[in-house]
């Protein structure tokens, strides 16, 4: 952390950021120039610590940061790649595991219909939601537990593991019951008494991007779980809210040579939420394993034209097929496979 203070600051003013450093356990560099001291503040956990701590005594002009805020989520933590294991699937690894299914759970012909189309294209794990996390309160809010019996009763009769969102840190126990994977949604990525939760049980998390945070709030995000001694955390990019109103969200392909870089989680994309329109989402899907993603999560119903929620951004039968094929070939050019 970099401390740099005002041009005329006194002997007395640098003494003051000096000693609150060392009383925090830091060590630290003074750079006496002409007009302006510059202070380093060195230590390992300088960016687990407020910057506001040394920005309020007078005398400072500002104050940077060099430490990421996030640590156990990071490379530097850990350089190995974290592989995710789903019952013999690997995320993280060479295969890229497609994920998919409906939105929601609506009722059993439904879900069955969408399990098997997904499965048979080639799909490794059926997303459908129990808990919606609805922007109106008079939006449809899922089956609940009737949704997480019936995403059961799928994963035993055709041997797919299942991933659903948990939207209350009082439902983990019971999601946690059903689910092989439980999705943390974008609006609750920052919900600290979930992430404190799921931090204590062993199923793997994938936790969804905040469309208004930055890729750093996420890694700290993350840290929740890691913290807590949940390992299994699976970053999901699903867009993020920008100017553009052309798609629903605006899909930060960037962010995934960023997360790559910078942290040791597995991540996959989900081009459903980015896109808001089935005609988007194959491109948007395409774009994201060739940039490097390990999966991706993608809304599929057997009549989208019927469906409760998000049939707008859902993939008829025919168009997933032929979408897993497209993939598998940009896999192949990648040196992946699905
Ligand atoms: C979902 O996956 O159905 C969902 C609600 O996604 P998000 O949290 O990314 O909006
Ligand atoms: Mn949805």
């Amino acid at each position: 952390m970099i401390v740099e203070m005002k041009t005329g600051a006194t002997q007395h003013q640098i003494e003051d950021v000096v000693q609150r450093a060392k009383s925090l356990g830091f060590s630290v560099q003074l750079n006496v120039g002409t007009d302006k001291t510059v202070i380093a503040i060195l230590g390992s956990n300088t960016g687990q610590i407020s910057t506001d701590l040394f920005a309020v005594l007078p005398g400072v002009e500002g104050v940077t940061r060099i430490m990421k805020p996030y640590k156990l989520a990071s490379r530097e933590f850990k350089p190995k790649d974290t592989i995710v294991k789903v019952g013999d699937i690997e995320i993280g690894r060479e295969r890229i595991v497609i994920m998919a299914g409906p939105c929601a759970v609506e009722n059993k012909k439904q879900l069955e219909e969408a399990t098997r189309i997904v499965q048979s294209a080639g799909a490794a794990v059926l997303r459908g939601g129990a808990f919606k996390p609805r922007t109106s309160p008079f939006s449809f809010q899922g089956l609940e537990q009737t949704g997480l019996e019936l995403l059961a009763e799928m994963k035993q009769k055709y041997s797919i593991p299942v991933v659903t969102e948990v939207v209350d840190p009082h439902d983990v126990e019971l999601v946690a019951r059903y689910a092989d994977i439980i999705q943390v949604g974008a609006r609750n990525m920052q919900n600290f008494a979930l992430l404190t939760e799921l931090g204590h049980i062993k199923h793997p998390v994938l936790l969804k991007r905040g469309f208004s945070n930055t890729v750093t709030e996420w890694l700290t995000a993350a840290d929740y779980l890691l913290a807590g001694g949940n390992s299994q955390v699976i970053l999901c990019e699903r867009g993020i809210r920008t100017f553009e109103d052309t798609t629903r969200f605006s899909l930060d392909i960037g962010s995934i040579p960023v997360v790559k870089k910078f942290s040791h989680l597995p991540l996959i994309v989900d081009p459903s939420h980015a896109a808001g329109h089935y005609s988007l989402v194959p491109a948007i899907a395409k774009a994201a394993i060739a940039a490097g993603a390990d999966g991706l999560l993608i809304e599929v119903h057997p009549k989208p034209k019927e469906a409760l929620v998000d049939g707008l951004q859902s993939l008829t039968p025919s168009d997933f097929t032929r979408l897993m094929k497209e993939l598998k070939a940009i896999a192949q050019a990648i040196g992946r496979y699905i």
